[in-house]
Formats: structure tokens, C-alpha cells, sequence
């Protein structure tokens, strides 16, 4: 099942695992949100993470 992260701005990362989705995630508040790359963290973002239906 797909996994799915919205963040505030717009930008949505998906993949096929938590673990996939999340350093996608990580790697895109790094590079448009590096003011919360200390809050944003991995158990954080699993948080955030949709199921898709296929
Ligand atoms: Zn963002």
C-alpha cells in the first residue's frame, strides 16, 4: 500500500514504505523548511503518514 505525506506547503512525497516516504520527507524539509530539520523528525513525520487505497 502506498504511503503518503502532505507537508503545509504543498509538497507531497510518497512511496511504498514508512521508512521510504519518511527520508523523503526528511530530505525535503532539509531542503525548503531547514528551520525544522531539529523539529521534524523521523517518529515525527510517521505521524503524518496516510494509507492510499490502490
Ligand atoms: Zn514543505
Amino acid at each position: 500500500m502506498t504511503r503518503q505525506v502532505r507537508c503545509e506547503c504543498g509538497f507531497v512525497a510518497r512511496g511504498d514504505s514508512d521508512d521510504a516516504v519518511i527520508q523523503l520527507v526528511l530530505a525535503h524539509v532539509a531542503a525548503d523548511h531547514p528551520d525544522l530539520v531539529e523539529l521534524e523528525t523521523a517518529d515525527y513525520i510517521r505521524g503524518w503518514i496516510e494509507l492510499l487505497p490502490e
